[in-house]
Formats: structure tokens, C-alpha cells, sequence
């Protein structure tokens, strides 16, 4: 590309972040970055726009890209994933205290029906003498998913970002992968959750997987539409104990949103493990163990009656 192309795409970037700063959208969405029409001729209608250096600037309206609310990603690219990254998800056992604001968070956004939990929190008693926990599990994101292995209509796929994913559009309901799951993670959707209007209207995307359908299978997603606009999954950012860490492995980072840690440190210094390790399913869930304990066992809720079966 020649300088003077190079200069124009420059144009044209900050004439689209402006843009975006102009209709109140965070700099930190970078939708603006893929889709700029190079080829865009004038239309000779200026608009006034707040530049990124907090100057107001004039450009041709030819030149700006509609702000979208979310970066759109069809099914078929959600199969691909973000390139370059490796979610992970480190749980750190020593600060649950059972509030379930996790779970609440996760069923809300997703619409999942009632009764039907993606995040369950287990109460936990390794031996008889061994003091109980509570454990938080999702869908452990398997490098090696025993779920999409069994899969006959390749509606559940494993991307090259490390999430598990489900394409409700080819989920048939065999339920295949429900029985092939050791971490019994799935669910499936015996009808369609009661949802609004408005959400159940919009198409179906695999990335927020809403709407959930009837007759499919659903389950944590590590909220991936989330994580194309730079923000944490549900479950993260609602937990008050900040319990779940997110990030990426190749950057060797996780965060609850508050704390940011060296990911290979803090398993190595908190002795991380995770769930089945000798099944070979390889989980991008890490779990630190409830040592030196935030709170007793016995806080938070007592009720444990939302903790019903996956099938
Ligand atoms: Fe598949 Fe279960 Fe592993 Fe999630 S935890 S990737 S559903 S096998």
C-alpha cells in the first residue's frame, strides 16, 4: 500500500473513532477497525464530529461507518473464533461463599429457562475430616471435548480461541453430548424459556447463544459476545468476592475486574488444578483450592434447591 493510501486509512480510522466518540461509544470498541469503505466516494455532506483529540472536525458523511451496538458475527464466523487468543477461567475456591450472584448473572443474560442453571455451586467434602467448599463449575471449555466428539450434525465445535460452542440452528436434541459430558454441564431445554418479546424476536447467535430453543441443548458459552467488545463474562464481572478470574493464555493474563494476575504465577504459587485431569478432557477451567478461606462455609445461602439435574 502506498503512503498516500496509508494516510487515507488514517483518515478514515480517526474519522471513525470521532465518530464513535461523537454518539457516546467507548474508544475500547473496535468494531470501527474491520469495514471501513476505502472506496467510499464524496457526497459533499459534511458532518461536525468530536475528534480523538477533543477537537470538532468536519468530514464527509461518505467517509463514516455506521457505530453498531455490537460487533455482528455470523454463525458461521462464530465457528472460527478470536484469533490469537486462549480463554481460560481460574476459580478461586477460597472465596465462594455460595451467593450464586454467578449463576444469577449468567441465567438472566442468557434466558435460560427457570429451574435450568449453565453455573451450578456444588457443596463440596473431599473426605470425611476434610472441611467442606463450595464449587462453582461451568462448561470446562475441553481442549479435548469429549461433547463434540460424539456430535453427529457438528452443531457443537470447538474453536480455535479454546471455546466450546453450540450452534442451536443444528442441534437436533440427540443429547449425545449431554451423555458424553463428565462434568455434566449441559442442558437440555424440554421448552422454550418464557422470554421477551423483544429478545426472543432477534436472531439466533451462537456467540450470546439467545435465544435458547426448544428441543436443543445449551450451556455455558464463556460468553463470547462479551469478550469481542472487551468486557468479562456475566458470571465475573457480577461476583462481589470476585471469585472468577478470565483471560487470555498467550497473554499469560487473567482478571476479575478488579485484580489482575500473571496466569502461570498464579496457578504455579496457589497450586492450580483442574476438574478429572486424568480423563484427558484438558479444561481451560482452573481451579485454585479453598485454602486460607475469605469466609466459613456456612455463609452465604443456605437454599440449595436451584441446583437441580442437567437432563
Ligand atoms: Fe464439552 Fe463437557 Fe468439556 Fe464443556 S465440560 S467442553 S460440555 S465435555
Amino acid at each position: 500500500m502506498n503512503q498516500e493510501n496509508n494516510s487515507r486509512r488514517e483518515f478514515l480510522l480517526t474519522g471513525l473513532l470521532a465518530a464513535g466518540a461523537a454518539v457516546g461509544c467507548s474508544s475500547k470498541k473496535t468494531p470501527f477497525e474491520a469495514g471501513a469503505d476505502e472506496h467510499a466516494v464524496a457526497s459533499g455532506k459534511m458532518v461536525k464530529l468530536l475528534s480523538v483529540d477533543g477537537e470538532v472536525i468536519e468530514v464527509d458523511q461518505a467517509f463514516l461507518k455506521p457505530v453498531p451496538n455490537l460487533p455482528s458475527v455470523s454463525n458461521d464466523e462464530a465457528r472460527v473464533g478470536m484469533k490469537g487468543k486462549k480463554f481460560v477461567m481460574v476459580i478461586d475456591l477460597s472465596r465462594c461463599k455460595n451467593l450464586r450472584k454467578c449463576q444469577e448473572a449468567c441465567n438472566h443474560m442468557h434466558h435460560i429457562n427457570p429451574g435450568q442453571n449453565w453455573i451450578k455451586v456444588y457443596p463440596m467434602q473431599d473426605a470425611e475430616h476434610t472441611a467442606p467448599y463450595w464449587e462453582p463449575t461451568t462448561c470446562m471449555h475441553c481442549d479435548e471435548p469429549p461433547c463434540v466428539k460424539v456430535c453427529p450434525v457438528d452443531a457443537t465445535f470447538k474453536r480455535e480461541d479454546g471455546i466450546v460452542l453450540i450452534d442451536s440452528d443444528r442441534c437436533i436434541g440427540c443429547r449425545f453430548c449431554m451423555a458424553a459430558c463428565p462434568y455434566s454441564t449441559r442442558v437440555f431445554n424440554w421448552s422454550a424459556p418464557d422470554i421477551p418479546a423483544e429478545v426472543a424476536a432477534k436472531p439466533y447467535s451462537c456467540e450470546s447463544s439467545v435465544p435458547q430453543k426448544k428441543g436443543t441443548v445449551g450451556k455455558c458459552d464463556f460468553c463470547p459476545d462479551m469478550t469481542r467488545k472487551g468486557e468479562l463474562p456475566h458470571c465475573v464481572s457480577a461476583c462481589p468476592n470476585g471469585t472468577f478470574f478470565f483471560g487470555d493464555m498467550n497473554e499469560d493474563s487473567v482478571t476479575n475486574g478488579s485484580e489482575t494476575f500473571r496466569f502461570s504465577d498464579l496457578i504455579k504459587d496457589k497450586a492450580g488444578y483442574r476438574l478429572m485431569e486424568d480423563l484427558g478432557t484438558k479444561p481451560s477451567v482452573y481451579y485454585l483450592p479453598p485454602a486460607d478461606r475469605n469466609f466459613p462455609f456456612k455463609s452465604g445461602l443456605e437454599d440449595d434447591s436451584t441446583q437441580k439435574s442437567s437432563s
